[in-house]
């Protein structure tokens, strides 16, 4: 069956069209399913029962079951741990801040990277998820909280560009005018670096934001922590930045996880600042969310403060992200990961 979620306004036009019916109809279905955020098509009203009937034998309604919510007694963060149609669990957070609330999204089930901080990967990569599944994650929050998402960050589990095509579409729908209209610069994709996808998107011309996860500037040492870095050296990662700036003016955020004794030493703070000085670009600093699977550390508050002076003498922007729902499982994949656990032993 046709995922109809995932369609453009034209393709469900068009379908609209091959079942016989009035060409406004196909405008109704999207706007209950984008701007209304439906979750069903018993809920579509004023559609007769006869044609949401029709629709229902021919079309797949995706919607998320929400399993568990975390709320943050520090920050108000929630997190969500959502169900989809096949069972596969995923999860998602909602982060309130001054300029507007920030929905973080998963973007596969599992993941493939292996990452070695990161709990999202430990039970491997479970599927791709759909561009339905995607938005439904934005829909689900808005209609649990009652209020507007004005950011999206596409760092929950998965690799997006391991989803490229998908997440393509993810963000066509996202962005477009007659459903949520989110703007394109509100919207940040985080990769951990596949070097090809990212001059694809760049070549795409949006004006998203691309977010790297470098987390060492040293590719050793990298290597030691990301297997995709066996495959694409920092130089080329640094290139492909370069590229993405050039083609879409838009700056480069650089995600750095610090480990204590790992990557977290004055060495390290240089050669990151050599690699990156000369780009338009920011930092984000993230001391490391400790994994219960994993042993690593962050550094103590004034190891991460000189590490982030060290940047700022060299004329690098610098924030150290604030550590949001870190009494929730705030870390990548760490809900899911415990919930399966319960399900799995
Ligand atoms: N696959 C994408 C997006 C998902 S992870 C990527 O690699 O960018 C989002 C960010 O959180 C990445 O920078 C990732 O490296 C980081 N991350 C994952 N687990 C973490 C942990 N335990 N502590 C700190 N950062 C973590």
């Amino acid at each position: 069956m046709l995922d109809i979620k995932s369609m453009t306004l034209e393709e469900l036009k068009a379908e609209v069209a091959a079942m016989g019916e009035k060409p406004f109809r196909a405008g109704q279905l999207y706007q209950w399913m984008h701007v209304k955020l439906a979750r069903s098509f018993d809920e579509m009203t004023n559609l007769s029962l006869a044609f949401r009937e029709k629709c229902g034998s021919r079309f797949a309604y995706t919607a998320l079951k929400t399993v568990r919510v975390q709320k943050s007694a520090l920050d108000g963060t929630k997190k969500y741990l959502f169900e989809l149609a096949d069972g596969k669990l995923i999860e998602s957070v909602w982060m309130k801040y001054k300029h507007g609330n920030s929905v973080c999204i998963s973007s596969q089930a599992g993941c493939r990277m292996g990452c070695a901080f990161c709990a999202s990967t430990i039970g491997g990569l479970e599927r791709n998820l759909t561009p339905s599944e995607m938005l439904d994650q934005i829909y689900a929050i808005t209609l649990l909280t009652g209020e507007r998402v004005s950011n999206v960050v596409v760092m929950g589990c998965g690799e997006p560009l391991d989803n490229y095509e998908n997440l393509m579409r993810f963000l066509t729908l996202l962005t477009d005018e007659n459903g949520l209209h989110i703007s394109q610069r509100s919207i940040t994709v985080s990769t951990c670096g596949l070097t090809e996808k990212m001059r694809r998107l760049a070549d795409e011309n949006l004006q998203i934001t691309l977010a790297l996860s470098l987390h060492g500037a040293f590719d050793e040492k990298r290597k030691k922590l990301m297997p995709v870095a066996n495959k694409y050296t920092i130089a080329e990662l640094m290139d492909a930045c370069a590229f993405y700036f050039e083609k879409t003016g838009r700056r480069i955020t650089f995600e750095y996880s610090l480990i204590r004794g790992f990557n977290d030493g004055e060495e390290d703070a240089e050669a990151l600042a050599g690699l990156i000085k000369h780009m338009n670009c920011h930092v984000n600093l993230i001391p490391v969310n400790p994994v219960n699977e994993r042993d690593f550390v962050q550094p103590d508050t004034a190891k991460v403060a000189a590490f982030k002076n060290k940047l700022e003498k060299n004329g690098i922007n610098v924030t150290i992200r604030r550590e949001m729902g870190r009494d929730i499982d705030g870390a990548c994949g760490q809900l899911r990961r415990r919930q399966n656990k319960l399900y799995l032993g």
